[in-house]
């Protein structure tokens, strides 16, 4: 029923009990009522792994709208805690950000543009396949053993079926005999009924039997899927809704991680990801078997002139030039030069060869983000986020 709410507008809410009228119509049922509950049974099974976790508490995805958003968005994660990244970081439309954070349950407070994420998302990905040397043989090996086995399985379990079919078609065509020679009893009619349904089931056994089968299709070549890639990433737009699809089948464990230069200075986002080129073949899936997947990492971080020039400084000084002089040639200030070089020692003072370092605890972020300092701050990772998702080097 309809009622006007404060603000003068019409909604909608359910009608007491008494007020409901409700009528039987068995007459106009076009689906039998016990197949219409297997179908709907089938149903729920199937589609279990997609829907949102039952504990609202450790729900990744709580609080997000269903439609759809331009990926990345309902896909790119917190590495930190858990949660979604959503558009609206900072105010600002185009950037995403942690949801944990708007609720002061995440530290992990930097922004990233949603289109410049796609861009270096996609780019990364194109050239993964494009120089993807070889698909690992072992594994395509037993990929196909299995696939030989399942096939032989479904062969098997569809020729039981269908004997059991035909013999329920005779069965059902000798009650229909029975009830032409000596008219239809109730208790005939029921056999009827029943036969009829056992039909039913045995016909949509065969058919998920049937769409099992397809699951495992022969292993897509190097050549094909390289041949889809370059389809996805040239000729689809990042923005669409086909290339969104594309992407969540492909990448997995897709995350954003805060890190720091070694010599401190502003949090970066770093995004990490799995990509799983076999997923780009239309529903290509693997239930059995771990399908190869590679590790991909693609910084968003404004790169400082120190770091931008500093293979070349490191490079100059240690040919023995003047820090002038190195900043003549390289047409910066001879400041960035020494910021460089205090940049190159840290990294050698603590053996690294990355120079961007992972931001792992509160206390780290705390000087950074005004948000982290609030009483109402109160850290709260979901389930399995009780460290952060770093890659271990
Ligand atoms: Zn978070």
């Amino acid at each position: 029923m309809t009622v006007r709410g404060k603000n003068g507008r019409p909604r909608t809410i359910p009608a007491p009990e008494s007020e409901k009228l409700s009528r039987q119509v068995p007459e106009l049922a076009f689906i039998d009522p016990d197949r219409y509950d297997r179908v709907i049974r089938l149903l729920v099974e199937r589609n279990a792994k997609y829907k949102r976790s039952e504990s609202v508490r450790n729900d990744p995805r709580a609080g997000i709208p269903k439609r759809q958003t331009r990926w990345p968005g309902q896909h790119l994660r917190c590495g930190v805690c858990g949660r979604m990244f959503v558009f609206g970081g900072h105010g600002k439309t185009e950037r995403l950000m942690c949801t944990g954070v708007r609720e002061y349950k995440c530290w992990n407070a930097l922004t990233v543009s949603g289109p410049d994420a796609a861009r270096a998302v996609a780019e990364r990905t194109r050239e993964l396949i494009t120089d993807l040397p070889n698909i690992d043989n072992a594994w395509g090996a037993e990929y196909e053993v299995q696939r030989q086995a399942r096939l032989v399985e479904s062969h098997d379990e569809l020729n039981r079926l269908q004997r059991e079919l035909d013999s329920a078609t005779r069965k059902l065509a000798n009650l229909f005999d029975l009830s032409e020679k000596i008219g239809a009893s109730e208790a005939t009619v029921e056999r009827i009924r029943e036969a009829e349904l056992r039909i039913a089931f045995l016909k949509d056994q065969m058919h998920l039997v049937q769409r099992e089968q397809q699951n495992h299709p022969v292993l897509p070549s190097l050549d094909e899927i390289k041949l889809i890639a370059n389809d996805v990433f040239s000729e689809l737009a990042v923005e669409s809704s086909e290339f969104s699809r594309q992407m969540h089948n492909a990448i997995d464990e897709f995350f954003v991680l805060p890190y720091q230069l070694v010599d401190s200075g502003h949090i970066q986002p770093r995004l990490t990801f799995q990509v799983s080129p076999f997923k780009l073949v239309n529903d290509f899936s693997c239930d059995s078997l771990p399908i190869q997947t590679f590790d991909c990492v693609v910084d968003l971080a404004k790169k400082p002139k120190r770091l931008t020039h500093l293979d070349d400084v490191v490079r100059m000084v240690g040919q023995g030039m003047k820090h002038a002089e190195v900043a003549s040639q390289l047409g910066i200030f001879k400041s960035e030069v020494g910021y460089a070089m205090k940049l190159h020692r840290e990294m050698v003072a603590l053996g690294v060869d990355d120079p961007w370092v992972p931001v792992v605890s509160v206390e780290q972020a705390r000087e950074h983000y005004k948000r982290v300092r609030n009483p109402r701050f109160d850290f709260k990772p979901l389930e399995g986020f009780e460290t952060t998702r770093h890659p271990k080097s």
